[in-house]
């Protein structure tokens, strides 16, 4: 028999701490390391069923054992050298994907409203007509991309990399399709003028970038190449794609060293020094990347998409000083974003589970029809709304403040002239509303106040804006939340700003610096991201001397955020089925044993011989990913001498090349026939499945001896070894699987940390452990 406690020793459970439901004092259950995928996530057909754990642990088994014997002594220095030359790359690739996306975008938006101001000159019926149906087709392309082509390119992407980093699977995200929907997709959301950004998916789209370069291309599109494929196991993928992450948040905001941080405060569960120095590099790379493009569509040569393109707001002629009477209002911004960042996430939230119940089951075309409905709203508000407000002169301005006022029809610049009678007039809604995203908020940061905003406007824009954002959030295109966030808060910190102008009329208080204040709190509200996006703002702002004060409202208002609801990231993480472990284990932990997480459930196993029939039958059984191997020792007793993976079985009953005919253990010399690539899942796919097998009567009758091929040192604990110590073991050391065993009967040995110090011996060149006297 195959499974339960009769062929293996007593006790032994496999804890799996994802999706554990931890029974409370009362016998309730509490939530665990994670909540299970609600019953509504299920629904979504991207997510359903396929978020499997990564196999970050090495599998020591026999093919791999040979391999490391037979590598050369260069093999090492090729290896690093690769590893170099693979964040060189991954910080090329996301610079030159950031600088298409925003030629892409500023071109179309620049056409757009060049097209739109020509001809509301003579009628602004068609004028709207034609703003109206450019977005539209923008939004029509990016969703159309989107549902038929790559699915798991809508939204963000930013919860699913953060699953990937902490060692949940997610089906597609990082398949080349998905690169492909990602920045075509963006393209057409954000130029289509949609409340969302492009900064979540660059993310994403690093990330995809790294993993394609790490599986030597896309095997499916035969754009793969053999000699760089060394990058193939789990654990290396996760060291580009945590590169490729921080190369994303480099590349969207110019921010190299935020990328950095980004990456370690954000996204990646496990962090290591020579990680944190590839990271820094291709962050490095990617600025030099950006800022050549940059300077070379100075002259002219790259259309409509000039020194705005890129997010980069300077504010440097801003406010120096600061008194402390103003502390009092800039911790009610941070308080505000954090109340409105909160707000935003549980709104999100129930919106996003609305959809799914009700309206993305339907199909494709309910997901078009919805952006391209969203997109309608979107752009009757930001074209009808200004034209209910009246113009305002011109300020006389120095002629080297960088402010433009009016802005020529079509030009790039600041004021707009919409819907008013005289020439040298702006309308201010108009201003933040129908314009681009960085030439609005770059006139809403602007620091050269002249009061050039009314409050009625700014809240008008507020909650309408607000209200977009939300909508649009969840709705099947590429979207960041980045500069929306940014847009909502600026808008209230300006709001904030005015009134401290007005009360505090003798300090020389600047309303642009309330704006950038704002932004920053309601990003910390929502995202809750603390020292990344301090640095990320300094950067994009190029003022260090707000440091503190961007510091002060980000604490204020992660800390309110933090009292009502968990980040937007984690959250949509939840609502995706994503199992993320969080950094710490729940209290509840403490009092528990490994043993109570096993439930007393029967562990299936398989015999270290087995007949191929019977682990198909095992493998139909169940959907778990691993099983303990079974062996009689020397006096009969049963012994468990390892584990084996269900992609290894899947592997080995499609070659069939290690059938046998006889139910014992096979001789040596089998091991030439595979090597550990063989065994390798590309990331985020599907891989082998059962029904890609296909036996004949005869063969299923035939053995297979598992010995050769699974991990014969998987991690172990004791059964009473509390739960959170068991939790902290498998988050840290990023694992699938655990067995919980038995106190054992006896000890070979202890290891300490003299045991572990190795000692080059420089006669012989080999290395040795070091004496214990030592
Ligand atoms: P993951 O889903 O993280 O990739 P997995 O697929 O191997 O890992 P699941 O089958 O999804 O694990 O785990 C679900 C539950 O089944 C867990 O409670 C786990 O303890 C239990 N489990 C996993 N493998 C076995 C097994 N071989 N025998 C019995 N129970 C198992
Ligand atoms: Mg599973």
């Amino acid at each position: 028999m195959l499974s339960g406690d009769q062929d293996i020793p007593d006790g032994i459970g496999m804890a799996r701490l994802a999706w554990t439901r931890l029974p409370t004092a009362d016998g309730a259950v509490a939530e665990g390391a994670a909540a299970p995928a609600s019953p509504s996530a299920s629904d979504d057909e991207l997510f359903a069923g396929v978020v499997e754990s990564l196999d970050y642990e090495v599998v020591e088994n026999c093919a791999y054992r040979e391999e490391q014997a037979q590598r050369s002594k260069f093999w090492v220095p090729y290896y690093v050298v690769l590893k170099w030359l693979f964040a060189l790359l991954i910080g090329v690739g996301t610079g030159l994907a950031a600088i298409f996306i925003n030629l892409a975008v500023e071109n179309f938006s620049g056409w757009k409203y060049a097209v739109t101001f020509a001809i509301i000159q003579h009628s602004y019926f068609i004028g709207f007509l034609v703003y109206i149906i450019f977005n539209l087709a923008l939004v029509f392309s990016s969703v159309y991309i989107v549902t038929h082509f790559a699915p798991a390119a809508a939204g963000s992407g930013i919860p699913e990399i953060k699953g990937y980093l902490n060692g949940v699977d997610t089906h597609g995200i990082l398949l080349f399709r998905t690169l492909v929907g990602k920045i075509f997709g963006s393209i057409g959301s954000v130029g289509g003028g949609l409340a969302l950004g492009k900064e979540g998916p660059l993310v994403h789209t690093g990330a995809c970038i790294a993993s394609l370069l790490g599986q030597g291309g896309s095997a499916k599109y035969h754009l793969s190449s053999r000699w760089v494929r060394i990058f193939e196991s789990d654990r290396d993928r996760r060291d580009l794609v945590t590169c490729g992450c921080a190369a994303g948040v480099a590349a969207a905001f110019r921010a190299p060293v935020g990328g950095v941080l980004f990456a370690l405060e954000e996204v990646t569960s496990w962090w290591r020094s020579h990680l944190m120095w590839r990271v820094f590099f291709t962050s490095a790379v990617v600025a030099v990347v950006v800022q050549s493009a940059m300077n070379w569509c100075k002259s002219g040569k790259c259309g409509h998409f000039g020194p705005g393109g890129f997010i980069i707001w300077d504010i440097s002629g801003g406010q120096e000083e600061y008194s402390y009477q103003e502390l009092f209002p800039m911790t009610i911004i941070g308080v505000i974003g954090g109340l409105l960042g909160a707000l935003f996430n549980q709104l999100t939230l129930y919106i996003t589970k609305w959809r799914r119940t009700y309206l993305h089951k339907k199909g494709k075309r309910v997901k078009i029809f919805e952006a391209c409905l969203i997109s309608l709203i979107t752009s009757t508000i930001s074209f009808v709304l200004p034209l209910l407000r009246k113009c305002s002169p011109c300020p006389e301005l120095e002629t080297n403040s960088g402010i433009e006022c009016p802005r020529p029809p079509g030009a790039d610049g600041n004021f707009v002239n919409f819907y008013c009678s005289k020439d040298n007039e702006y309308n201010d809604l108009a201003t933040i509303f129908f314009n681009t995203q960085d030439d609005a908020i770059r006139n809403l940061f602007s620091a050269k106040t002249f009061h050039e905003y009314s409050a009625q406007s700014l809240i008008t824009f507020l909650v309408l804006f607000y209200s977009l954002a939300v909508v649009t959030f969840g709705t099947a295109v590429p979207a960041g939340q980045f500069v929306p966030g940014i847009m909502i808060g600026s808008t209230y910190g300006r709001l904030v700003g005015m009134f401290v102008v007005k009360f505090y009329k003798k300090l020389d208080v600047e309303e642009g610096t309330y704006a950038l204040l704002g932004a920053a709190s309601f990003l910390g509200g929502s995202m809750r991201m603390t020292v990344s996006l301090c640095v990320i703002m300094v950067e994009i702002t190029n003022n260090l001397k707000l440091l503190p004060l961007i510091m002060l409202v980000l604490l204020v208002s992660k800390a309110v955020g933090d009292f009502f609801n968990e980040g937007l990231y984690e959250v949509q993480a939840r609502l995706r089925g994503i199992p993320l472990l969080d950094s710490r284990p729940k209290q509840v932990m403490r009092n528990m044993s490994a043993k109570d997480a096993c439930r007393n459930q029967k562990v299936v196993c398989l015999p270290r011989v087995s007949r191929i029939v019977d682990i198909l039958s095992v493998l139909r059984s169940n959907k778990h990913n691993g099983f303990p191997v079974v062996d009689r020792g020397q006096n009969g007793e049963s012994l468990v001498i390892g584990l084996i993976l269900r992609s290894h079985l899947l592997v080995l009953l499609q070659s069939k090349v290690d059938f046998q005919n006889s139910p014992f253990p096979c001789g040596p010399g089998i091991l030439n026939r595979h090597n550990s690539s063989d065994f390798v899942k590309p990331p985020s796919s599907k891989g082998k499945s059962i029904d890609d097998i296909h036996l004949t009567e005869d063969e299923l009758g035939l053995y297979l001896d598992l010995a050769p091929f699974l991990n014969p040192s998987p991690y172990i604990v004791p059964e009473d070894m509390s739960l959170a110590k068991v939790y902290n073991l498998f988050r840290q050391l990023g694992l699938r699987h655990i067995f919980v065993v038995p106190r054992p009967s006896r000890a070979v040995g202890l290891i300490t940390r003299q045991d572990l110090l190795l000692e080059e011996n420089s006669n012989s060149g080999t290395t040795e452990l070091q004496s214990t006297s030592v």
